[in-house]
């Protein structure tokens, strides 16, 4: 059993893809080519937003975004203490300090209660300037932006949607990549939405923004790439994974983002009452990056996880650390009280998720965890 199937996807498509593939090959547009701009405006689209900018991954997207808004030393960034590295790296690669902030047990995401409160410290201790929150919409399930708009709004703040594991999903009726001032995603091969090597994209309602991302992902351009007028960096999309995703997207609209919600619904009926499973808030639709349950203890955890492998199903820890317990944030960062996030890394653990996966390898991962529930192993 695979833990993401990407063989069994390409196996559905692949006559298209390696026709759009060749096709990119014969005119020899590889940078910068017509499909990079026919993709931008169907990703627009889709998410709902105004202007798309493609770039090389989910990480520099956030970079971009944070030096459109010029933040950097002295500021703050408010970022969740459970969410993959990037979002806080980001943060701290532009010089700024990404203060990380507690997240809800049930959704995985920013808990906009401890928001306020660590605004409220880092306004006390009067050092940084806040300037921008990154709420992440974490294994697919889209952060409460009602809150967070509330409390960004009162605080005068900017709101930085990380989308890389969230697009597809849905917060009343709209899309992810829609709820930041500027969103991101990425096209990383496992994200709900993947290419076939690195890929990513930024979302903004503004044109002014949609115009310093253009100059920014192309060595802070002014009337062409030979005249540079700010410092940039060199991030863009490829064509060639354009094209694959003009396919991918097609697929993803058509059928997938529903066949996987189908797998998800599948796993609740089995697993409710057995081990805790995700919620998932009924104005919310999840694109289920990932499919996170949450055990009693690290020793469980650890335990099932070895007892999947013993069966070959694959299952893996996201994620095994808080961000504030990295190495690399230590003296670069503010830490808050986050007792959620210290209680999931030691029990979450997720589960094999995708769209093709067959109802009999659905009912054979839930056997196994009723099995080493109940303690019949
Ligand atoms: C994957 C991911 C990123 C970074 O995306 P890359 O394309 O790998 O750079 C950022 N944030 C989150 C939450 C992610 O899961």
């Amino acid at each position: 059993m695979e833990f993401r199937d990407l063989k069994q996807q390409y196996a559905h498509m692949n006559g298209e893809i390696n026709e759009a593939v060749l096709k990119v090959m014969a005119e020899g547009g590889f940078i910068s080519g017509w499909e990079v701009r026919d993709l931008e405006k169907k990703l627009a689209e889709y998410v709902g937003a105004k202007y798309c900018v493609t770039c090389a991954n989910g990480t520099d997207a956030l970079l971009l975004a944070l030096k459109v808004w010029e933040i950097g030393p002295g500021d703050a960034v408010f970022v969740p203490d459970f969410t993959f590295f990037s979002t806080g790296e980001a943060v701290a690669a532009v010089g700024a300090v990404p203060v990380f902030v507690d997240v809800e047990r049930d959704t995985f995401n920013l808990s906009p209660e401890a928001l306020e409160k660590s605004i409220e410290i880092v306004l006390a201790k009067g050092k940084l300037r806040p300037r921008a929150v990154i709420p992440v919409d974490l294994f697919g399930h889209p952060a409460d932006y009602g809150a967070i708009k509330r409390i960004v709004e009162q605080y005068g703040l900017l709101i930085l949607e990380d989308g890389a594991q969230g697009f597809g999903g849905m917060f009343k009726g709209k899309r992810s990549c829609s709820f930041g001032h500027i969103s991101t995603t990425s096209f990383f091969p496992a994200k709900p939405l993947g290419c076939y090597g690195d890929g990513g994209a930024i979302f903004t309602d503004r044109e002014d923004w949609n115009n310093l991302l253009r100059s920014l992902c192309i060595h802070g351009k002014g009337e062409d790439k030979y005249d540079n007028v700010r410092i940039g960096m060199n991030s863009r999309l490829d064509t060639m994974q354009a094209a694959i995703l003009a396919v991918k997207l097609r697929a993803f609209t058509d059928y997938e983002l529903d066949a996987v919600n189908l797998a998800a619904e599948e796993y609740g009926r089995r697993l409710k009452g057995i081990v805790c499973i995700p919620l998932v808030k009924k104005e919310c639709v999840s694109s289920w990056a990932q499919y996170t349950i949450i055990l009693d203890s690290e020793k469980e955890r650890d335990g099932l996880c070895l007892y999947l492998k013993e069966k070959e199903i694959p299952s893996f820890v996201y994620y095994r650390k808080e961000m504030h317990a990295q190495k690399a944030f230590q003296d670069k960062c503010v830490i808050t009280d986050c007792p959620n996030s210290s209680y999931l890394v030691k029990r979450v653990l997720s589960l094999p998720i995708h769209p093709y996966m067959k109802q009999h390898e659905i009912e054979q991962v839930c056997h196994y965890i009723g099995e080493y529930k109940s303690g019949q192993r």
